[in-house]
């Protein structure tokens, strides 16, 4: 017997929660339930982060959370539910498969079966923002080794559970050399530990397009945080609905798992809501926690059921559909099921699937790390590179010199494009002499020439060598 945390939401989950219980209690799940209240309730009464703190102690004592959507008050303020819960418990890894129901649903891609395993912690979504000049606001992307490496561990750990052939990686390393560079080299490195599985890397650009032309060309799909976010509603909407898929939010100790979309809340307390997408987060709970039995059980007889052609209104299609339900008569007809295995829709198989067992990340030794320069960013709108290079030279001392200035990256000086566009956010990169050691005093002394010219430095950052390998971009066109 396992407990689990249970929140049924709002809107729509109440119903689709209850059909989803019913369905994997009926099924023989070895499970007991202990129920938190979460989402608009807690908000309005005046928790911006929409979870009391006894359901946080409930929650880490179980581990395993089912959590149906959530409604997000409009209005400032209020934190997401879902960003905090992935953050707090440490839900690394966002995994969402995508399959095709054909020809029982709709879909322009009848043979696609795709995972999306979805970095969920870092990147872009650390929220890390500043304003820094009138005319530029910054945010950073933050990408971590053991951030790639748990990950990407992950993607070829579930390819290997499920039988899967080959994993994706998806990144821009050919414009961020640094941070999704870091992530497809960790990706490479990696696979050489899972030589039975086939592995490759696309830009995200042209991999993306390829997904949603031709899916089947893919299997697992591995990428950090903002592509996943983007590329996992892409995937599941081109399958035919994104109704139907659900998602696993998986950390060293604890995981959430839920539908993929929101609390319909025009549809709420109707009867009418498609519960398939809770109840697959359900199913892959089930699998977690090692009820592979039932998990096979639930699936089998859910497969069955779309195609016996018992469908929910957002699925039902005049011809193909025999049958328009509403979320009950769907979770009966799917417990009528239980046992029995689709004819046409390839039943699955999961009894055999071995224990998901990762190892916990091993820290590296620190590499020998070297400071080489620094580039001051500056604020300034007169806007003449020259000008300001004449400026920002006077902060010049011995043996460290202006190296360049790029103004949104690109290279403005020395020699720059009088037609390049620049606005009042500069960088201006001082690094020492050939032969000369650079030292954290030159950026003092740097700040205060600074100071005393009158050159608003709005943020600094070291330019630094980790083993002898310079570790910083260089100007668009140096
Ligand atoms: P939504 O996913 O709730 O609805 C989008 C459309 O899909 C609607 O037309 C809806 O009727 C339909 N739909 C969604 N689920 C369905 C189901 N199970 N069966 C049948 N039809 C279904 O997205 P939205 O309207 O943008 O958001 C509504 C609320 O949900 C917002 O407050 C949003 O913040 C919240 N939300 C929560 C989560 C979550 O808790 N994980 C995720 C996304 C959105």
């Amino acid at each position: 017997m396992k407990r689990i945390t249970v929140a049924k939401g709002d809107g729509i989950g109440p119903e689709i929660m209850d059909a989803t219980l019913e369905i994997i209690l009926a099924a023989g799940a070895q499970i007991e339930i202990d129920e938190i209240e979460v989402g608009e309730k807690v908000y309005l009464a005046g928790n911006t982060s929409g979870i009391a703190a006894e359901s946080w102690e409930t929650i880490r004592k179980n581990k395993i959370f089912l959590k149906a959507p959530i409604t997000t008050p409009q209005g400032g303020g209020y934190k997401s539910l879902n960003v905090t819960t992935r953050k707090f418990l440490g839900l690394y890894s966002n995994v969402r498969p995508c399959m095709s129901l054909h020809p029982f649903v709709s879909t322009k891609h009848p043979v696609m079966d795709i995972v999306i395993v979805r970095e969920n912690e870092e990147d872009l979504y650390a929220g890390i923002e500043h304003q820094q000049t009138d005319e530029v606001v910054q945010c950073l992307k933050l990408i971590s080794r053991p951030g790639c490496e748990k990950i990407v561990r992950y993607a070829f750990e579930y390819a290997k559970q499920q039988n899967r052939k080959k994993v994706t990686c998806f990144t821009k390393d050919n414009i961020m050399k640094q941070t999704d560079g870091l992530f497809h080299q960790v990706f490479d490195e990696i696979a050489k530990e899972y030589p039975e599985i086939e592995n490759e890397h696309w830009i995200i650009d042209i991999g993306a397009a390829k997904m949603a032309d031709t899916p089947e060309a893919f299997d697992v799909i591995v990428m950090p945080n903002l592509y996943g976010d983007v590329l996992s509603d892409i995937a599941a909407q081109i399958t035919g609905s994104v109704g139907l898929a659900g998602s696993a939010n998986i950390g060293e100790e604890c995981s959430m798992f839920e539908a993929i979309h929101g609390s319909a809340p025009r549809r709420a307390g109707q009867n009418v809501a498609n519960p398939s997408g809770l109840l697959q987060g359900a199913i892959m709970m089930l699998n977690h926690i090692g009820q592979t039995n039932i998990a096979e059980k639930v699936q089998n007889a859910w497969l069955k059921t779309l195609e016996d052609g018992i469908h929910t209104y957002d699925i039902y299609k005049e011809g193909t559909s025999k049958q328009k339900v509403g979320t009950k008569e769907f979770a009966q007809a799917v417990i009528s099921n239980l046992g029995q295995k689709p004819n046409i829709l390839k039943p699955v198989s999961y009894a055999n699937n071995s224990e998901l067992i990762l190892p916990k990340y091993q820290r590296k030794p620190a590499a020998n790390k070297k400071l080489v320069g620094v580039d001051l960013f500056v604020h300034w709108n007169q806007f003449d590179p020259n000008v300001l290079a004449e400026k920002v030279k006077k902060l010049e001392d011995n043996g460290v010199k202006l190296n360049m200035i790029t103004n949104r990256g690109i290279k403005v000086w020395p020699e720059g494009f009088k037609e390049t566009f620049c606005t009042d956010h500069w960088r201006c990169r001082f690094k020492a002499e050939a032969g000369q050691d650079f030292f954290k005093s030159n950026i003092i002394k740097l700040l205060n020439q600074a100071l005393n010219e009158e050159i608003d430095v709005i943020k600094t950052e070291n330019l630094y060598e980790f083993d002898g390998k310079s570790a910083y971009s260089l100007g668009q066109g140096q």
